[in-house]
C-alpha cells in the first residue's frame, strides 16, 4: 500500500484527539484513557514437522479502568504489535459505547493458518494459551479472549481446555474465553453475532427518515443494495441476515480468490456452500467476475461492506467508493486518511466501534451465562409458555372463538436461550445508536458518526476513573 502516514494504532489515535476536544475532559486523564496499560510480546517454539518454529504473538490490554479486559484473537502473517495495539484500544471504546463492562484487550498470532494442518494449529494455539496464562493474561476476572479474524469456536475450546488442565478446579473457569462451541460452555447466537449486530444496526440508522433524506436515500433498510468484502465470519453474517430479514440487495463479493457481482443479488447461503465444495466464489452461477478484484470498492451501490481486514479503503481508492454508506464491519477499514476525502464526498461512515459491538456484546452475555451456570431461558421459558396458554385460553372462552394451532403456537411460546441473546443483542444496538446520534446531532462542531461515538465513549471511560478515584 503507498500510504506511508498513518499506522493503524495512529489513526486510531487521530479518531481518539479529534474527539477528544469535544469532552472538556483534563488532558492528562485523556492521556491515560489513550495509552496501552500492559503489552505482553512473547515468541514461543513449537514443533512443527520434523523441526521448530518460533512463533511470534502478544497481547494487549489496553485498558485496566474495568475488569477483565476482553478482545479477540487474531491469527494473520499480517500481525504486529501496532495492529494489535490499535485493536486492542478500539475494544475499550467499544465495550464503552455498547455498555459492555469491561476493558479493552486483543491478542495476535503472527501465523497464517491456512499454512498450518489442524493438529499444528492446535499445538500453536494451546502453547499461546499456557503463554497467556503463566503471565496471568487470562482469566474470568483478568482477561477473556474470543475470536477474531483467522480463529473461531474451536480455537476457544483449545484455550478453555488448556486454561483448565492449568487451573484445575477453578470454579467459574470456563468464563475465561468466550466465542467458545456451544455445547462446551458457549452461547446459543454468538457466531451470528456481530453480523447480526451489523445489520441490527444499519436497519437502525435507516430508520430515521430525515437522515435518510440527507443521504438520498429512501428510508428502510428494505431494497438497499449492498457491496460485501471478506466472506468470512463477519462478512456471511451481515450478507445473509441483511437479505432474509432485511429485504437488502447484496449485489456484489470480493474474497481473495477474486469479486463477483450480479446486479440481480447473490444469494449469500448458496455462495457459501458453493466456495466450500470450489474453494472459491469464482464462477458461482448468475455472476460475472471482475478484472481486478480491488474493483470492488468502486461499485456503485447503497451499502458498502468492507467485512475483512483494517485499512481496506485508504488514500488510493478512497476517492473511488461511490457507496453512500460504508458500514465498517471489519475494525479499521478506513485508514484516517482516507476519511477525510470520504466525508468530503458525503459518504456517511458507520463507524466500527459501534457496528461490530455485537460480537463483544454477545460474549458478555456468554460470560454471564458462565458465572451464572445456568442456561437462558431455562428457569422462565414454561412459565411464561404456561402464562401465555392461560391468556390464550381466557380468550377463546371470552370470544367464543378457537384461535389456530399455529397462531396458538406462536402466542405462546417462552423464549429461548437464542430468542433473549437476540434480544438483548438488538436492544444493545439500538441503545448505543440513539446515544450517538444524540452526540452527533446535540454538538454541532461533532460532523461525523466516529466523532459522535469516540465522544461517547470517551465520556464513559472517564466517568469510570473518576469513579475509582484516580481523577477527581
Ligand atoms: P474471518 O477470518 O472469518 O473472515 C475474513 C475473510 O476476509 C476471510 O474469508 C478472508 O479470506 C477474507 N479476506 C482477507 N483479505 C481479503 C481481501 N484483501 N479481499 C477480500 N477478502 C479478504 O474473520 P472475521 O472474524 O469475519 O473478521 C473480519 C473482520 O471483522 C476483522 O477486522 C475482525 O477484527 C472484525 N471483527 C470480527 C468479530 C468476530 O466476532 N469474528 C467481531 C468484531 C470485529
Amino acid at each position: 500500500m503507498s500510504e506511508k502516514q498513518a499506522s493503524f494504532y495512529e489513526s486510531v489515535e487521530r479518531n481518539f484527539d479529534k474527539a477528544a476536544g469535544f469532552t472538556g475532559l483534563p488532558k492528562g486523564l485523556l492521556e491515560q484513557i489513550k495509552v496501552c496499560n500492559s503489552i505482553y510480546q512473547m515468541n514461543f517454539p513449537v514443533r512443527i514437522g520434523n523441526g521448530f518454529q518460533v512463533i511470534e504473538a502478544y497481547r494487549v490490554q489496553h485498558s485496566h479502568h474495568r475488569l477483565p479486559t476482553k478482545g479477540g484473537i487474531r491469527f494473520s502473517h499480517h500481525v504486529n504489535q501496532d495492529e494489535v495495539m490499535a485493536l486492542a484500544s478500539l475494544m475499550t471504546y467499544k465495550c464503552a459505547l455498547v455498555d459492555v463492562p469491561f476493558g479493552g484487550a486483543k491478542g495476535g498470532v503472527k501465523i497464517s493458518p491456512r499454512k498450518y494442518t489442524p493438529e499444528q494449529l492446535e499445538k500453536i494455539t494451546r502453547r499461546y494459551a499456557v503463554e497467556l496464562v503463566r503471565k496471568n493474561f487470562i482469566g474470568p476476572g483478568v482477561d477473556v479472549p474470543a475470536p477474531d479474524y483467522g480463529t473461531g469456536s474451536r480455537e476457544m475450546a483449545w484455550i478453555l481446555d488448556t486454561y483448565q488442565q492449568l487451573r484445575n478446579g477453578e470454579l467459574d473457569s470456563a468464563a475465561c474465553v468466550t466465542g467458545k462451541p456451544v455445547h462446551q460452555n458457549g452461547i446459543q447466537g454468538r457466531t451470528e453475532a456481530t453480523g447480526r449486530g451489523v445489520f441490527y444496526g444499519l436497519r437502525e440508522m435507516l430508520s430515521y427518515p430525515e437522515d435518510c433524506k440527507a443521504m438520498g436515500m429512501t428510508p428502510g433498510i428494505e431494497g438497499k443494495t449492498m457491496v460485501i468484502q471478506g466472506l468470512g465470519n463477519v462478512g456471511t453474517y451481515t450478507g445473509s441476515i441483511s437479505i432474509k430479514e432485511g429485504g437488502v440487495k447484496v449485489i456484489a463479493v470480493s474474497e481473495i480468490e477474486g469479486t463477483i457481482i450480479n446486479e440481480k443479488g447473490i444469494d449469500i447461503d448458496k455462495l457459501v456452500k458453493y466456495r466450500k465444495n470450489k474453494g472459491s466464489i469464482i464462477g458461482f452461477p448468475g455472476t460475472k467476475k471482475l478484472d481486478k478484484r480491488d474493483d470492488w470498492v468502486a461499485i456503485p451501490c447503497d451499502i458498502l461492506v468492507p467485512a475483512a481486514l483494517e485499512s481496506q479503503i485508504n488514500k488510493s481508492n478512497a476517492k473511488r467508493v461511490k457507496a453512500k454508506i460504508i458500514a465498517e464491519a471489519a475494525n479499521g477499514p478506513v485508514t484516517a486518511n482516507a476519511e477525510e476525502i470520504l466525508l468530503k464526498k458525503g459518504i456517511v461512515i458507520v463507524p466500527d466501534m459501534y457496528l461490530n459491538a455485537g460480537g463483544v456484546t454477545v460474549s458478555y452475555f456468554e460470560w454471564l451465562k458462565n458465572l451464572s451456570h445456568v442456561r437462558y431461558g431455562r428457569i422462565e421459558k414454561r412459565f411464561d409458555h404456561n402464562a401465555y396458554s392461560n391468556i390464550v385460553a381466557l380468550v377463546e372462552k371470552t370470544t367464543g372463538k378457537k384461535v389456530s394451532q399455529k397462531e396458538k403456537t406462536f402466542l405462546t411460546k417462552g423464549a429461548d436461550e437464542v430468542d433473549l441473546v437476540r434480544s438483548g443483542l438488538e436492544e444493545t444496538m439500538v441503545t448505543a445508536y440513539a446515544q450517538i446520534r444524540e452526540v452527533y446531532k446535540r454538538k454541532k462542531k461533532v460532523e461525523d458518526l466516529r466523532t459522535a461515538a469516540f465522544v461517547s465513549a470517551i465520556n464513559k471511560v472517564a466517568s469510570d476513573y473518576m469513579t475509582l478515584g484516580i481523577f477527581p
